[in-house]
């Protein structure tokens, strides 16, 4: 492999070393950063996310309570609850882990979320906050990504950016961070074309699909920065991403692996923006 790899895990243990120096500082002015996490009903790879992030959290001396409630748990119930948690001093993040149990309404509980308080970033006030620009938190997978291209020097300044996926989580959120970097940003989906033919333009791309080799080396001009945000499984049932990595890995100048990239960078920018929380509601 020619390409240089983006290390999640060495990225985040500096990051979340910072974290825990600041958190410290905050916890001596008698502040102690703390996140609410809130799961409903037994998803298992719900189960296995959330208790990734309190660990997290719990190793950066941050405090964090993990909440678990059956799938019965009742829309109203569960607003009762988030509003609880927005009143409550001890409590600077709050993270309600998706998918819901179908009756109840997702963005309803988003939005009940104290924008002050919304971690995650998916609050509408939030995705607003980054559209124009404003201070805001920003979806943590996305911000992950920018912290590894900040991490390998990479100017987007006048650089082509191709975002391949369009979710609210990750795709738009995504092109617009690099908007605001001054990157030329193309954003791909199901519907689009030809693939290759954007990609083939890029500078940088960003696969977030959820399909397995979904960029191939042929669709990838040689030099590109190359990001990898999905999860998925082979068919020896190995965690793989969206991009064929051996063959990418020859035509690319980096590359993220899947394990140990931007899924450590995800739960990295969680405990960031908590921390963030826990500081401005110290000013
Ligand atoms: P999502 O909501 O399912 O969105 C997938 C996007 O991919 C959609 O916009 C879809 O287009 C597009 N797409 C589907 N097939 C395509 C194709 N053949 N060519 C081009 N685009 C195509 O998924 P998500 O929540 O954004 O997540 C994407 C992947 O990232 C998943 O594997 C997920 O597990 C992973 N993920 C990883 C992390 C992490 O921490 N590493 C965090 C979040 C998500 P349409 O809009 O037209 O349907």
């Amino acid at each position: 492999m020619t390409a240089q790899l983006i290390d999640g895990n060495a990225l985040s243990a500096r990051l979340r070393a910072d974290v825990a120096r600041r958190a410290q500082t905050l916890k001596d002015r008698g502040i102690v950063p703390g996140l609410a996490v809130l799961l409903v009903g037994d998803n298992p790879a719900s189960q296995v996310y959330v208790r990734n992030k309190v660990k997290a959290c719990q190793d950066s001396g941050l405090h964090s309570v993990l909440e678990k409630y059956e799938a019965s748990m009742t829309e109203a119930q569960l607003l009762a609850r988030v509003e609880a948690l927005n009143r409550d001093p001890s409590i600077h993040g709050i993270l309600v882990q998706l998918p819901l149990p179908p009756h109840i309404d997702a963005q309803k509980v988003i939005e009940a979320i104290s924008p002050a308080k919304d971690v995650d970033g998916f609050h509408i006030a939030s995705a607003g906050a980054l559209m124009t620009g404003l201070p805001g938190f920003w979806p943590c997978t996305p911000y992950g990504c920018m912290k590894m291209l900040e991490a390998i020097g990479y100017d987007l300044k006048g650089k082509h950016a191709v975002v391949i996926g369009r979710s609210n989580i990750v795709g738009k959120p995504m092109a617009l961070m690099l908007l605001q970097q001054d990157a030329t940003v193309t954003i791909c989906h199901s519907r689009t074309q030809d693939l290759k033919a954007q990609t083939l333009q890029a500078d940088v791309i960003v696969a977030a699909v959820g399909r397995r080799n979904v960029l191939t080396a042929d669709m990838v001009k040689p030099g590109a920065v190359v990001l990898d945000v999905g999860m998925n499984r082979n068919p020896e049932g190995k965690l793989c991403g969206d991009v064929d990595f051996a063959g990418v890995g020859e035509v690319a100048s980096y590359i993220t692996p899947v394990p140990g990239g931007v899924g450590p960078m995800t739960i990295t920018m969680l405990l960031v923006n908590t921390l963030e929380a826990a500081e401005r509601s110290a000013v």
